[in-house]
């Protein structure tokens, strides 16, 4: 049995590590809030252990999974006598699932390395449901050879498989994406509110834009399904949108890629994340622009 560890089990970690609790696995999990691991293994059975620590989850695994809202908290895991860098074996992988940025990820990956412990940003796309299904796109940066050694594990939970390039580009594609995702949101947002006040239904605004060149994931799923139905569900916090598209915004300017769109769009999610708060899914961003144009997107 290949012995897993998985950190970090929230809305997106939990379901992406259910599917490592069965041969020819065996996992271990550790969570900050320490319930949530023992509730955890209790519910995935197959001798699924809660670990107290994040070094006594890694000590004898082969890979170790983190899944964490920002690649500071990944670094926060890797010092002093619980951490990583003093537990994990020589020969393992650090995985990482959390949308982290480019960075941080290739300092981690150095130091990881001077312990001879590989490492591979790994962030996810295709959401909480994506993830209770196994069908999740793993964008990855690092060594093919690293890769090829993953997959299996990887496999489990996600379909769309990608080396992307050295480590790094995972999360900067990730967030570029991610990006995408606001700019999309936003503006069909913005587009509702004003056909709204014009006197077109959102409903039928949709269902023409949809048939149309301007559709999109936001208009096709998000906007219906959690807008107009007021829903609003809560499986991906708009902080953690902020926090990609300001990852998004860093990468052109590292680049030195004029963009100007990004810097906007990063303004626009810090301005609506501080307006809503820490807990507000990333569609009740549509709320911010209601509130602005004073109308509904019913
Ligand atoms: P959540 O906010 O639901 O969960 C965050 C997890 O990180 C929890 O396990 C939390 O532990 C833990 N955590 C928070 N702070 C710390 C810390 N300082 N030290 C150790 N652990 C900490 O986030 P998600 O699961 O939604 O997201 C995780 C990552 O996946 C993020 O990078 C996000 O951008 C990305 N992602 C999320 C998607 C989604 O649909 N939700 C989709 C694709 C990517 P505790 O239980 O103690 O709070």
């Amino acid at each position: 049995m290949t012995r897993i560890a998985f950190l970090g089990l929230g809305a997106i970690g939990a379901p992406m590590a259910r599917h490592l609790a069965a041969p020819p696995f065996s996992l271990t999990v550790w969570n900050r809030t320490a319930t949530r691991a023992r509730s955890f293994a209790a519910e995935a059975g197959n001798e699924t252990r809660a670990a107290d620590s994040p070094a006594a989850a890694a000590r004898e695994a082969a890979v170790v999974i983190t899944c964490l809202p920002t690649s500071a908290e990944v670094e926060s895991l890797l010092d002093g006598p619980q951490g990583l860098l003093s537990a994990m074996a020589r020969g393992s992988t650090l995985v990482d699932c959390t949308s982290g940025d480019p960075a941080t990820s290739r300092r981690i990956a150095a130091r990881l390395a001077e312990r001879g412990v590989d490492f591979m940003d790994a962030p996810v796309s295709g959401g909480t449901s994506g993830a209770e299904r196994g069908t999740l796109t793993v964008m990855c940066g690092g060594d093919r050879a690293v890769f090829d050694r993953i997959r299996p594990v990887i496999d489990t939970f996600g379909e769309k498989l990608i080396l992307c390039g050295p480590v790094g580009a995972g999360h900067a594609l990730k967030s570029v994406n991610n990006a995408l995702l606001a700019i999309h949101l936003w503006s069909a947002g913005e587009g509702l509110a004003a056909l709204a006040k014009a006197g077109v239904s959102p409903a039928i605004a949709l269902d023409v834009i949809n048939a149309s060149s301007g559709r999109s994931n936001s208009s096709e799923n998000l906007i219906p399904h959690r807008v107009l139905t007021r829903a609003f569900p809560r499986t991906f916090r708009l902080a953690l949108l902020d926090k990609d598209v300001g990852i998004a915004a860093g990468v052109a300017r590292e680049q030195r890629v004029p963009a100007p769109l990004l810097q906007l769009t990063a303004e626009l999610m810090r301005l609506a994340h501080n307006e809503l708060g820490e807990e507000a899914d990333h569609a009740e961003m549509i709320r911010v622009i209601e509130r602005w144009a004073n109308v509904e997107i019913r």
